[in-house]
């Protein structure tokens, strides 16, 4: 993009900051609606790529973090004992694990998703004394050395020099076009001892690949998946950081396909407030862990705690569910329309819930979409291993009427790009 704000040249070229190229710089946000210095606003359809599923500084978070900050409640407190984490682990287990019939222990690996994974893969290991890991082509499970090497996307790993160390890449629901039966092939090299297959620790697999391009699986294959672990004593990890939460409609983006993992990893919209915070969940039985063996300085930060526990009265009833899939066919209706009016460009649209996605034959269709939503103003990123897919993920607690604007905004400016 031209005619970019001077503040990117000193981030990019001066501090090696790293800049999304939208031309502004922002300032402000509240709800769905974020401003940049000069008073210029956008719908957000990007909702922080996930950690804003209840949308910008939410007053029914905001409160208690103001009062909890007022009257000096503790932030930093590495693994001790507060009340802010354990209000939020009361309320977890009340809200969150208890109605579903969940019983996992409650980790906080560290800050980010990234973290959440590492401690997925680890405690997977030290449980089975096996070292592989199986991980899906387009996968996306964070930028560490473990979580990369379990990451299904050449580019990311290639920079870093990781190749899939311990890591065996299997194809996604659907990447064959459904030709393969799905797991056949693998079993058969799990059950020959001559096949060279070290049997894994582990499977870590999205329900909806978000970064990978808004791949959902079928609700089958993930039982398939499920049972295949289940027969070979490989245990199934879940990473629901960009797709929990509520992203999906329920909490829990496998609630859908009626499995239960053994292992989950949450962050993004788990503060509710987009501080940072991870969780990783696992059965009572596989902790093995011994004291201090996974740890960090910034795990249990006790703002995000405050905040999570808020949000987590958005599930005390069924409401926001409900929204999440009224909001989601809306969008679907739209991108059904797009689709029919752009048959000859390929348009195909994909999602559920309220994470959807566009894509077009020509891969840079949809970076010129982003571009033309922008001008107009509207924030929507692309996924996808080639940046081929319009991502739109506003924020779980839209209003209709930004919703119907924001949809209009993108309706336009695909209407403007694709060609
Ligand atoms: N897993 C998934 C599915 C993700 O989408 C992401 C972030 N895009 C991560 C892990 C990594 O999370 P973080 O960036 O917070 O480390």
């Amino acid at each position: 993009m031209t005619d970019l704000p001077p503040v990117f040249t000193t981030l990019e070229s001066e501090v090696r900051g790293y800049c999304r190229t939208w031309p502004t710089v922002f300032d402000q946000a509240r709800g769905s609606r974020v401003y940049d210095a000069d008073g210029r606003s956008w719908v957000d359809f990007f909702a922080g790529a996930g950690a804003l599923n209840y949308g910008h500084n939410n007053p029914r978070m905001k409160r208690p973090l103001l009062a909890y900050l007022e009257r000096d409640g503790l932030t930093h407190a590495l693994d001790m004992a507060t009340q802010a984490k354990q209000a939020f682990l009361e309320t977890f287990d009340e809200v969150v694990l208890k109605p579903r019939a969940l019983d996992y222990k409650v980790q906080f690996p560290g800050p980010t998703g990234t973290n959440a994974v590492e401690a997925a893969l680890k405690l997977a290991r030290k449980v089975t004394g096996r070292e592989a890991v199986v991980g899906f082509t387009n996968a996306f499970h964070g930028m560490t050395l473990g979580a990369l090497a379990v990451t299904g996307n050449s580019m990311k790993r290639a920079g870093a020099g990781i190749p899939l160390v311990h890591a065996t890449p299997m194809p996604y629901d659907n990447y064959l076009g459904g030709r393969t039966p799905d797991f056949l092939w693998f079993e058969s090299l799990l059950e020959d001892s001559g096949s060279g297959l070290n049997k894994p620790a582990a499977v870590i697999v999205e329900t909806v690949q978000g970064e990978g391009g808004i791949n959902v699986a079928r609700a089958e294959w993930l039982r398939g998946l499920a049972e295949l672990c289940k027969r070979h004593d490989i245990l199934l990890i879940v990473d629901d950081v960009q797709m929990g939460c509520g992203r999906t409609g329920p909490f829990f983006s496998f609630e859908a396909a009626g499995i239960t993992p053994d292992i989950v990893c949450l962050s993004k919209s788990i503060s509710g407030y987009g501080l940072p915070m991870a969780v990783t969940l696992f059965r009572r039985e596989l902790d093995v862990w011994s004291p201090g063996e996974h740890n960090g300085t910034f795990r249990g930060y006790n703002p995000a705690f405050v905040t999570a526990t808020a949000a987590l009265d958005y599930w005390r009833d069924d409401a926001l569910e409900k929204d999440v899939f009224a909001s989601g066919e809306q969008i679907g209706r739209v991108l059904g329309d797009l689709v029919d009016e752009f048959a000859g460009l390929g348009a195909e649209q994909r999602g559920v819930g309220l994470v959807r996605g566009l894509t077009f034959e020509d891969p840079d269709t949809a970076d010129r979409i982003s571009a033309e939503a922008f001008r107009r103003g509207l924030l929507v990123e692309t996924s996808g291993p080639r940046g081929e897919v319009v991502k739109l993920m506003p924020p779980l607690t839209i209003a209709q009427d930004e919703l119907d604007e924001g949809l209009d905004l993108f309706t336009s400016a695909v209407r403007a790009a694709a060609r």
